[in-house]
């Protein structure tokens, strides 16, 4: 096992990596920008080092810094968690050369599952199903045109390179066709230096429901049941949970194999979360996978009790996967509440001081935060401070806890999307767990403040 774990992140992801590394007897390197001097990783962590000024482009990105951070404080293996160099094919090559580990999975199917439409012809000859669409890349309007009459309209134009609810377009008619292609391609081309388009029907209500999956180096590869993700704003999620209110039994058998199988197919090892669409009728579609671990890991540890970070650490240092399907149980339900510095009703960010601050606690409550009162909020990265999570025998159990929670939670000084959570925990809809991606959109019309 290692000695020493870099944490190549902050916020919240880096102290729960700090947790798991700390669980295990492990010393912990954080690294901190200049905007994050006050931060609670560099505190918790056994050694910090800074590695840049505020912007990620020269601190949390910047590859020769953290490569340098590792080498000074002889940590072996570098945990990305999500977002910032979690899914860059090159920062793991460059790590390997220097001798250090990446906990996470190999750079070659970060890359087969990080080009989306790759991803799509590889899942295709897997025999995972996929929506209707483009073979790989656009290269013409009447490549695009021709596709989107064998489809039907509506479709969705995607970036290969997108993420993050970044680089999608809907089109409705074929008159909206041409033009949306070529915006599509110049913003991809901005925002991702990759100007690649794919294209795919486009579903009007379905669910997001994704499966997490665990492997290890030699091949043991299982799944841990599937998180609801359908309650979404602008494609970003806002709650989770674990069981989804509609798969059954059967249907969950048939995603954790698909699932699987997608992650057979890039010779997958440690964390990853294969997302699919869900149509009513339960059809189910690859939409990608994520090769790190996820915001809402959590769900899934409180409903099947194993540690997903520590797992993805005895993985990267080459240990065998002794969980086996059989074992994997879902017990109860779990439910998250991300929680962002905003303004509950205009989505405005809301960066600032936190005056007061009180996590709530009782059974079947989890926080994951790295806040405090007295803390400053930085305007420079993302916005999300705390991830509220419940447990409870039932769904409704969760909700009611997570009501509590939320009402007992004390934050105060900026405005957060809390009383947002609050409003959509109450709604009958939500409550029935009757909805899809769609929810968010007709909510925000009919909610009353
Ligand atoms: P990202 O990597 O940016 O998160 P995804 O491909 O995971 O992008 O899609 C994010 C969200 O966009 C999905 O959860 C879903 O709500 C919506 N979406 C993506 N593709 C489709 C589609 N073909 N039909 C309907 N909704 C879609």
């Amino acid at each position: 096992m290692f000695e020493k774990v870099l944490i190549a992140n902050r916020g919240e992801i880096a102290l729960r990596v700090i947790w798991a590394c700390r669980d295990m007897g492990i010393k912990t390197v954080a690294v901190y920008s200049e905007a994050d001097k006050f931060a609670l990783h560099r505190r918790f962590a056994d050694e910090d080092i800074c590695i840049g000024p505020a912007p990620s482009a020269q601190s949390y990105l910047n590859v020769p810094a953290i490569i340098s951070a590792a080498e000074i404080t002889g940590a072996e293996a570098i945990h990305p968690g999500y977002g910032f160099l979690s899914e860059n094919s090159h920062f793991i090559e460059v790590a390997e050369s220097c001798n250090l580990c990446f906990i996470g999975p190999s750079s070659n199917s970060i890359r087969m599952m990080g080009d989306k439409a790759q991803a799509r012809k590889t899942m295709i000859a897997a025999g995972v199903p996929v929506l209707p669409g483009s073979d790989g890349p656009i290269s013409s309007q009447e490549e695009a045109v021709a596709v989107a009459k064998k489809i039907g309209m509506p479709v969705i134009i995607k970036a290969s390179a997108g993420g993050g609810g970044r680089g999608m377009r809907i089109v409705r008619t074929e008159d909206e066709l041409e033009n949306a292609i070529a915006t599509a391609q110049s913003e991809a081309e901005i925002a991702f230096g990759n100007g690649e388009v794919y294209i795919e029907k486009y579903l009007t209500s379905p669910r997001h429901i994704e499966i997490q999956i665990l492997g290890d180096q030699n091949g043991n590869l299982i799944h841990l049941g599937e998180r609801e993700c359908s309650i979404q704003r602008r494609h970003q999620k806002i709650i989770e949970e674990s069981p989804s209110p509609v798969l059954t039994a059967k249907l969950r058998k048939e995603m954790g194999l698909a699932a699987i199988k997608a992650a057979q197919a890039t010779n997958y090892y440690n964390a990853g979360t294969v997302e699919f669409l869900v149509d009513d009728d339960g059809s189910f579609y690859f939409m990608e996978m994520n090769t790190r671990i996820q915001v809402e890991h959590g769900v899934t540890e409180l409903v099947t009790g194993i540690d997903l970070v520590k797992w993805q650490i005895r993985i990267a240092a080459g240990e065998a996967l002794t969980l086996k399907q059989k074992d994997i149980k879902l017990t109860g339900h779990a439910l998250e509440c991300r929680i962002n510095a905003e303004d509950p009703r205009s989505f405005r960010p809301s960066p600032g001081l936190i005056e007061h601050f009180h996590a709530p606690g009782g059974p079947g409550v989890r926080i994951d935060s790295a806040v405090y009162a007295g803390y400053r909020v930085p305007p420079t990265y993302d916005s999300m401070i705390a991830k509220v999570m419940t447990h409870g025998a039932d769904r409704k159990e969760a909700i009611a806890r997570m009501k509590r929670a939320l009402d007992l939670m004390i934050l105060e000084g900026i405005s957060t999307s809390i009383p947002l959570h609050l409003k959509i925990l109450d709604d009958d809809q939500f409550q029935r767990g009757e909805f899809s991606t769609r929810f968010m959109e007709d909510f925000l019309k009919r909610v009353s403040w």
